[in-house]
């Protein structure tokens, strides 16, 4: 694989970041340079939740399987029924769900027919009980005025035999599970997680459970990312705390690469600080390290390590989840098998008046939720310093503010992530 070096102008940003790579820019290379794991799984319908079809999945039966009533009331011949005119029908039987009546209908006859049951032959159309009235010879007196065909269910008209009911790249939810039992479908071909690895790397660290010492601070990233990966349905290996050290940076990022599909670190990415990672990642694979026009998270590397793909997050803890979320996360979704890797946004006035400085994307953490009339507003969560976890912790979706932005008055629309619909 090769990335290509950092773009010098992309047109989309401000003068003051002309080194700098914008979001979308940065995402859309990502993606181009990662394609699915290999190798698929044919896993049971329940076992495939969460999965990415490998393959298309054919029809093998029509679904409804038959025509059949959507209403309860009577089965008969539109020819029976005069426009406009009450008819009297003879009722020859009843119709039930998954007890079809047998016998042909005739002119001038009827089938009494339950929601779900089979439309008797000869019968095109159903007539809802409460236009019917039962007479006392067996007969029924059908009111109203009728159209041909209605309150009925055609065979196939969800699912026809021989089509496609499921595309390849389809992530399976609740709904296509119950899709694929609908059809009698008991088994998936679906991608195979990918395995992820993650390590913290600073000599300041240390985990829940060991004492601090002087000037060092507990690892919130790993559990932040723990989180964020197990959500998203793959395969995850905690490495651990890696000391600033260049033989243990060595030989994680070794051990890594042979183990896994993709790599993930935090920290050591800012300019200037960490130049045994970056003389290690170029020693052992294609790395680049990106000044990304966006706030926070500007430091950011990607690459590979042999197959393994590579992505070095800023270790500034709500920075490492912002970078995770707008790049990270659509890359394993693709890399997934799920051809539909990209955060959903939309637009939502601000329920306050925002300004920021031109240049970079900001990323501000918000909260969404229903003003007075019950319409959505946002606003900002609290504070937005690049390690601020409480802010990040209150919020339920991020601001999307663009690079050219600078002020928006309270009411103004801008554009949101719901973390909802961030996995
Ligand atoms: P770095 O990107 O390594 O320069 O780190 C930037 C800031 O984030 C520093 O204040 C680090 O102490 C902090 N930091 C780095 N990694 C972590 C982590 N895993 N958990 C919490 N804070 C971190
Ligand atoms: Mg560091």
């Amino acid at each position: 694989m090769s990335v290509r070096p950092t773009l010098a102008q992309t047109g989309c940003l401000a003068p003051r970041e002309s080194d700098a790579l914008a979001v979308t820019e940065a995402r859309a290379r990502i993606l181009e340079h990662l394609a699915p794991v290999a190798g698929t799984l044919r896993l049971s319908v329940r076992q495939a939740l969460g999965r990415a079809l490998a393959r298309d999945v054919i029809c093998p039966v029509n679904v409804p399987a038959h025509t059949n009533s959507a209403m309860d009331g009577y089965a008969v011949r539109s020819e029976d029924l005069p426009a406009g005119a009450p008819a009297t029908l003879r009722v020859i039987g009843t119709a039930y769900a998954g007890h079809p009546f047998a016998d042909p209908v005739q002119g001038g006859e009827c089938v009494r027919i339950m929601t779900g049951a089979a439309l008797p032959a000869g019968t095109d159309t159903v007539v809802m009980q409460e236009q019917a009235v039962a007479e006392a010879d067996g007969r029924v007196r059908l009111e109203g005025s009728h159209r041909r065909g209605q309150n009925v269910r055609r065979a196939g008209e969800d699912l026809a035999a021989g089509r496609p009911a499921l595309r390849a790249g389809q992530r399976l939810m609740p709904a296509h599970l119950g899709l694929l039992a609908s059809l009698g479908v008991a088994e998936a071909t679906v991608h195979r997680p990918p395995t992820v690895a993650f390590f913290s790397t600073g000599d300041e660290l240390r985990s829940i459970g060991e004492p601090l010492g002087d000037g060092q601070i507990y690892d919130s990233n790993r559990y932040t990312l723990y989180g964020m990966l197990t959500r998203l349905g793959v395969d995850v290996m905690d490495m651990g705390v890696v000391r600033d050290r260049p033989q243990a940076l060595r030989e994680a990022f070794t051990d890594a690469a042979a183990h896994a599909d993709a790599l993930i670190t935090t920290g050591g990415v800012s300019v200037g600080e960490s130049d045994f990672v970056r003389q290690i990642l170029d020693e052992l694979g294609r790395v680049q390290f990106w000044k990304i026009a966006m706030k926070p998270g500007r430091p950011f590397a990607f690459g590979r390590l042999g197959d393994c793909a590579f992505f070095g997050l800023p270790g500034n803890p709500v920075a490492a989840m912002v970078t995770f979320y707008q790049f990270v996360q659509p890359a394993l979704i693709h890399m997934a098998g799920d051809s539909d890797p990209l955060p959903v946004t939309v637009q939502v006035p601000c329920a306050e008046r925002l300004t920021k400085k031109p240049g970079r994307t900001e990323f501000r953490r918000g909260i969404l939720e229903a003003g007075p009339g019950g319409a959505l507003t946002v606003r900002s969560s609290g504070q937005q310093g690049s390690g601020i976890l409480s802010s990040m912790s209150r919020a339920n979706c991020f601001l999307v503010l663009p690079a050219e932005s600078e002020t928006f008055a309270a009411g103004s629309p801008v554009e949101v992530q719901p973390f909802e619909g961030l996995v």
